[in-house]
């Protein structure tokens, strides 16, 4: 454990890739087997692999309990702790850096073995008694990284990506293998283990974790599109719905959602359709409101995302469809390889057989040689009731987690940007007494946010009501109007046209933004790249 939160810091410390995968690499050749994958998921910010669906269920409450009863302080020292470090890691370590060091006893098995119990409690109280009884004999550093991992805050200064790359080097073996296995596996612990065995080439899809999403770059217009993919397309309509992904396998069926969480329990109706299909599969698609053989909008779905509980009212009110338009995995073929077109060949072989059930859709998809056509389809996908198009390349591989070029989202009249929210002001007027208008960012390569505007349109007051009291709980510095806040809300914004600018330190700026959306279903890093802002400039 020692060595794991000293390689952390000293990561965290630094910038060059390189270096940290080689202090990572120096960790990895002094841990056994078993910690050797601990640390892995661990460094990933993952108390589970993402194979494993168990939660650890503690939340602030638990932490600050957890920490005060270790080092009595008044509350009002306590919160402004927690709000001016604005991440409960840092405020366990200056907290129990105020007592002395136990002796360093605790091992990353010690770490697992509190994990597992954590999962399993029954209750607030014997989780925070877990907690207080590990945290008493943790150094201040090691606790640091314990709170990190248990909140899920994933600031540990790597991303999985780097881990993986580390684990590259480490071994002498390709990223690219590396990933992949990852993929198959969803245990970033089991992938390291069979790196260093040499036996990469051994891992198997496994299924019931999900695999990350495939996405979409914004198409500023039909020429964009004829530029992109100059030998045709194949056009869908693009449906305002949740993304979700379906694991199939004998009786036993998962539903994940953008956020990777397990949601089939939200979707009763879709059990049956889905599990009378053959054999076993990955589907991507969209679930989405359906009535009479129609979309119901968003944002009448939406009142059904927000229930915890789905009783029979609701789901005669606002039924689900699945629209399914991708299949990633079959019968024992891991299918991300192929084309696009051969998918959805199999994927219109394994609906065919079961012609038209009520809420199991394949999306139509026809392909297009010119952009010309783009305007009409456009339309007539606007007409039933659909939010746009959606572009594909027919020769291209699916792309776990990333936003490329290869898929296209046609959205007349304005193209929209995904960006997150960084800072929040009071409004004006009417609106002084919430935090209503909101500066957001993009990312560039490395992830690292860069403004690009200020909106302060197109929310609900119920919505910004909702928001403000979420930002008031995640303000990282209050400057009196303005605050800059933990960068976790994402929001969709159309804007008029991106002019390059010297206001914002990305060096554009959105003109006359308005929000369209709160992405609830949409994860910070997935938000659009400086790269996009850049194009949007150019081709308007
Ligand atoms: P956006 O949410 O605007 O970034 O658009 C991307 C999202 O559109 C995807 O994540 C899907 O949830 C959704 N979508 C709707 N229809 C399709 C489709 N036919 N193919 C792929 N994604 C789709």
């Amino acid at each position: 454990m020692q060595d794991f939160v000293h390689t952390s810091e000293a990561v965290a410390a630094t910038r060059s890739r390189l270096e940290k995968a080689a202090q990572l690499q120096t960790l990895f050749s002094r841990l056994s087997d078993a910690d050797l994958a601990r640390a892995a998921r661990y460094l990933s910010g993952r108390a589970f692999p993402l194979s494993d669906q168990r939660v650890l269920n503690v939340g602030y409450a638990n932490v600050r309990d957890a920490l005060l009863t270790l080092v009595p302080t008044p509350d009002e020292a306590y919160s402004h702790l927690v709000v001016r470090l604005a991440d409960m890691g840092d405020v366990a370590y200056e907290l129990l850096g105020r007592r002395p060091d136990p002796p360093p006893t605790l091992t990353l098995a010690d770490l697992a073995d509190l994990f597992d119990q954590l999962a399993a409690a029954s209750g607030a109280k014997a989780r925070g008694k877990l907690l207080t009884a590990t945290l008493a004999r943790a150094t201040a550093l090691e606790a640091k990284y314990i709170v990190k991992i248990v909140m899920g805050e994933l600031r540990i200064g790597l991303q999985e990506g780097q881990v993986e790359d580390a684990i590259a080097r480490a071994y002498g073996v390709r990223v690219e293998a590396v990933q992949w296995a990852n993929m198959l596996l969803g245990d970033l612990g089991e992938t390291a283990v069979l790196a260093r065995q040499g036996r990469l080439g051994e891992a198997h899809m496994r299924l019931f974790h999900p695999i990350k999403f495939m996405l979409a770059s914004p198409a500023a217009s039909p020429d964009d599109v004829a530029k992109q993919m100059p030998s045709g397309f194949l056009v869908e309509d693009k449906f305002d719905g949740v993304r979700a992904q379906v694991h199939k396998q004998g009786g036993r069926l998962a539903i994940f959602s953008r956020t990777l969480d397990e949601v089939a329990h939200r979707y009763p109706e879709l059990h049956a359709p889905l599990l009378a299909l053959p054999g076993e599969f990955i589907l991507d698609g969209e679930i989405l409101g359906w009535r009479d053989g129609r979309a119901i909008p968003f944002t009448e779905f939406q009142a059904r995302l927000g229930r915890k509980t789905v009783d029979a009212e609701l789901l005669a009110s606002l039924p689900v469809a699945f629209m399914a338009f991708d299949l990633l995995y079959q019968d024992g073929d891991v299918l991300l390889e192929q084309p696009l077109r051969e998918r959805r060949r199999c994927l219109e072989t394994l609906l065919a057989v079961f012609p038209h059930p009520y809420s199991l859709i394949l999306s139509q998809a026809a392909e297009f040689q010119a952009a010309t056509a783009l305007p009409a389809a456009f339309d007539a996908a606007r007409e039933r009731g659909n939010e746009g198009l959606m572009v594909k390349e027919p020769g291209s591989t699916y792309k776990p987690g990333r936003r490329g070029k290869e898929w296209l989202k046609v959205k007349r009249p304005l193209a929209t940007l995904d960006v997150v929210v960084t800072g929040v002001e009071w409004g004006n007027g009417k609106r002084r007494h919430v935090l209503s208008d909101y500066t957001f960012a993009v990312q560039d390569d490395e992830g690292q946010l860069l403004e690009v505007g200020k909106a302060y349109s197109g929310l609900t007051d119920a919505e910004i009501a909702e928001l403000t009291a979420w930002f008031q709980a995640h303000t990282i510095e209050d400057y009196g109007k303005f605050r800059r806040v933990e960068p976790l809300i994402v929001l969709e914004v159309a804007f008029d046209n991106v002019q390059p600018s010297d206001r914002h330190p990305s060096g554009y700026a959105l003109r006359f933004p308005r929000i369209v959306r709160v992405g609830t279903d949409k994860l910070p890093a997935d938000i659009d790249t400086l790269d996009t802002v850049r194009a949007l400039a150019g081709v308007r």
